[in-house]
């Protein structure tokens, strides 16, 4: 007899977390495998930002229902998440300002917190910010920051506190399936039992998607982020992603951290190693901070990592039951899923107890769009976020 659960889920990254916590809230005894150890992949690396602002409906719904988990993590989940707010503000070009007023209208229906600001009133939320290249923001005063590993860990206490279980260094190597229907995993430590799978496994899902004949089209995202250390005469600023430097910064502590919306590299081979950022995105980080941030230039590169996630070619993610019964999928978060965990992890138990998801419309995030050539596209698009 082999270990029985009432559901797997495959990968303890912050969406494998976030399910298992919300299955085991509903009375489900969930047996969590990692390959590696938790937040080992894209979570553990994430930037943590926390925002509403996109220009597709769905993700915002998703990033707003999550928001009110991250300002009251406490109660709700247990744990710590990090949250910090520092407010966020969405720069954009000025050819994108329609874009931006639609955006933000379709938020503000969501009940969202934001609203449109002029670069002289950016000015006066952030000072140190040089603003003659554009001339509106949105800007969401609530918004911020949180830690990924904190939440993942987070999620995860209190699904085993529940009767969940976690191994780690336990690789799924094949699923089991019996007339149609998920009936448990063969792992690198022996075989696991359960009428229910889901799929979390980041960058490797469309491995796992393979082993039940699901074809999953997922590219690998690779990511620099460098931290520089922030003169003290600049002072604390706001998260901001910025359309017109193709950047995104935040405060961590007396450091900020960068990002870059350009020259991601995409398809590196899964297994490859990650290795070390591009010694020309340092050059391309500081010379954009320094564009935007007066004062910058007495900073100093204090350090950089780089981190990987599951790409899909809408660069949105998939949500959705696939193949043989009881095998689930929440995948292709293309850089951007963090914000969202709490509520994709609300969406997928009631995907799998109650047959669609009420707290959120995911059905847009459906797996058949792609056979389809029905790819996601916002209202008022920017087009894609990562070049
Ligand atoms: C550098 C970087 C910056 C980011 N910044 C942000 C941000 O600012 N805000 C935001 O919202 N999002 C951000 N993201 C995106 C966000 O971090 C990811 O979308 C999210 O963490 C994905 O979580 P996940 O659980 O799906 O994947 P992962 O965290 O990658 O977890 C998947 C897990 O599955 C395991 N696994 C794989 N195969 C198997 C197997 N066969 N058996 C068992 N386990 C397996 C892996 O070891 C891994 O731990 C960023 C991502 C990166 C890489």
């Amino acid at each position: 007899m082999n270990p029985s659960y009432d559901a797997i889920v495959i990968g303890a990254g912050v969406m494998g977390a976030s399910i298992a916590y919300n299955l085991s809230q509903r009375g489900l005894r969930v047996l969590i495998l990692e390959r590696q150890s938790i937040a080992v992949g894209a979570t553990g690396a994430s930037s943590g930002l926390v925002r509403m602002h996109y220009d597709v409906e769905v993700d915002s719904a998703l990033a707003w229902e999550s928001f009110h988990f991250f300002k009251n993590w406490r109660e709700r989940i247990g744990g710590e998440c990090g949250f910090t707010r520092t407010g966020f503000l969405q720069i954009v070009s000025p050819d994108k300002n329609e874009q931006l007023r639609g955006n933000v209208t379709m938020q503000q229906r969501l009940g969202i917190l934001t609203e449109l600001v002029t670069a002289t009133e950016v000015k006066k939320i952030a000072p140190m910010f040089k603003t003659d290249d554009f001339e509106l923001a949105a800007y969401e005063p609530e918004s911020g920051y949180a830690d990924p590993t904190s939440a993942t860990n987070s999620f995860i206490t209190t699904a085993k506190a529940c009767g969940s279980v976690l191994i780690q260094d336990c690789e799924v190597i094949e699923i089991r399936v019996n007339r149609g229907k998920v009936i448990g995993v063969d792992s690198s430590r022996g075989a696991f039992d359960a009428p229910i799978v889901v799929n979390c496994a980041g960058t490797f899902a469309d491995r796992i998607g393979r082993m039940v004949d699901v074809e999953i089209p997922l590219d690998t995202w690779s990511h620099d982020v460098a931290f520089v250390k922030r003169p003290s005469k600049v002072g604390m600023h706001p998260t901001v992603i910025d359309d017109v430097l193709s950047m995104y910064f935040r405060t961590e502590g007396e450091l900020t951290l960068i990002g870059l919306e350009d020259y991601n590299r995409m398809g590196e081979p899964l297994e490859s190693d990650l290795g070390r950022v591009d010694p020309e995105f340092v050059m391309r980080a500081i010379d954009r901070i320094c564009e935007r941030v007066d004062g910058m230039e007495a900073g100093s590169l204090h350090s950089t990592h780089v981190g990987r996630d599951g790409l899909t070619p809408d660069q949105r993610a998939i949500i959705d039951q696939a193949g043989p019964d009881g095998f689930y999928v929440a995948c292709g978060f293309s850089g951007t899923g963090f914000k969202l965990s709490p509520a994709v992890g609300v969406c997928m138990s009631e995907l799998i107890l109650d047959g669609s998801a009420k707290f959120v419309n995911i059905s847009s995030l459906n797996l058949n769009r792609f056979a389809r050539g029905e790819l996601i596209q916002g209202e008022h698009s920017y087009g894609h976020i990562w070049k």
